[in-house]
């Protein structure tokens, strides 16, 4: 059904899925393959009146066994809405949903790599508004992954960590934080709103948290998003991306034994600017790798900062 095929001159591979060309795109409410199927009403892909949370296999996969897989995680039962209007209680559960689709998607001998992630409004190409994210489980470590452990390697220690604490130092950065997490805007950020948040304790990846970090977490990633929808007063569009320890089983893999790679943060990639306009990659950014930013780190974490106090 899929097919990798390696970009020499990239030194990455491609995935080829054709079979997502056919895949639901933007039904309307009554159609909504992530709501539940009501007593006598058509069948979605969840067969319960309600739910909680929801989590099945994509039908659309990018990735299937043996090599890797793709899951949906559907956060609520409810259409409208998103990660910042769940209650509190909700999204902290999401976390522990999250732990346990690391835990059974990494020990499969076929994912070598686990990525939790959110494609949020249709300027991300999103396809269904329902609120709910993705896991796929790639059968090779990816790029993306693959340099953060090279920074490790550059820094001599965990690159997560240093990146955190040199912020913190800063501070002019640092939008909002609690004892389990912090988020801040890189000092380097590609897009002009990227946020991380990151956990304050070194912990390789969700399943080495304790309850209370998980909550901690989920508290920061909900001010954060309530705060992006506050800043321009519309929904926020992102990708939002949960970086972790790889969970490839070979030794020498980047991710393997005895490799100290992985520090549980997550990554908020916006592509708007203004209120109104969107960054695209171009020339500089597709054919050079270089971002080009027509705003200042420092100024975006202001007005964000702002807006998440306004938010709260
Ligand atoms: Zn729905
Ligand atoms: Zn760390
Ligand atoms: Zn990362």
């Amino acid at each position: 059904m899929t097919e990798l095929r390696f970009n020499e001159l990239r030194g990455e591979e491609v995935d080829y899925a054709i079979h997502r060309q056919d895949r639901t795109f933007l039904p309307s409410r009554d159609h909504c393959p992530l709501c539940p199927t009501r007593p006598g009403g058509p069948p979605t892909e969840i067969p319960f009146p309600g739910f909680e949370i929801a989590v099945f296999d994509n039908r659309f996969p990018a990735f299937t066994a043996p090599q890797g897989a793709a899951e949906v995680v559907v956060y609520t039962d409810e259409h409208g809405g998103s990660l910042a209007t769940l209650a509190p209680s909700r999204v902290e559960d999401l976390m522990w949903v999250w732990r346990h689709r690391y835990l059974e998607l990494g020990a499969r001998e076929d994912v070598d790599y686990v990525m939790i992630f959110e494609n949020r409004g249709v300027e991300v190409g999103v396809t269904l508004h329902h609120p709910h994210g993705q896991i796929y489980g790639y059968p090779f470590v990816p790029p993306v992954p693959a340099l953060e452990l090279a920074a490790d390697r550059r820094l001599g220690a965990c690159a997560p960590c240093a990146l955190m604490r040199a912020e913190l130092d800063d501070g002019r950065r640092v939008l909002f934080e609690n004892a389990a997490a912090v988020a801040y805007v890189p000092y380097a950020a590609r897009w002009a709103y990227e946020v991380h948040v990151s956990l304050r304790a070194h912990r390789p990846s969700l399943l080495q948290c304790e309850p209370l970090e998980l909550r901690g977490l989920a508290e920061v990633l909900q001010a954060l998003v309530r705060g992006y929808d506050a800043l321009f007063d519309r929904p926020f569009p992102y990708v939002m991306v949960v970086h972790q320890a790889a969970t490839a089983a070979a030794p020498d893999s980047p991710g393997g034994a005895g490799s100290p790679g992985g520090h549980v943060h997550v990554e908020f990639y916006p592509p708007l600017r203004t209120a109104d306009k969107l960054k695209y990659l171009a020339g500089s950014e597709q054919g050079a790798g270089t971002f080009i930013a027509d705003t200042v780190p420092e100024e975006s974490a202001s007005a964000l900062r702002e807006a998440i106090a306004r938010a709260a």
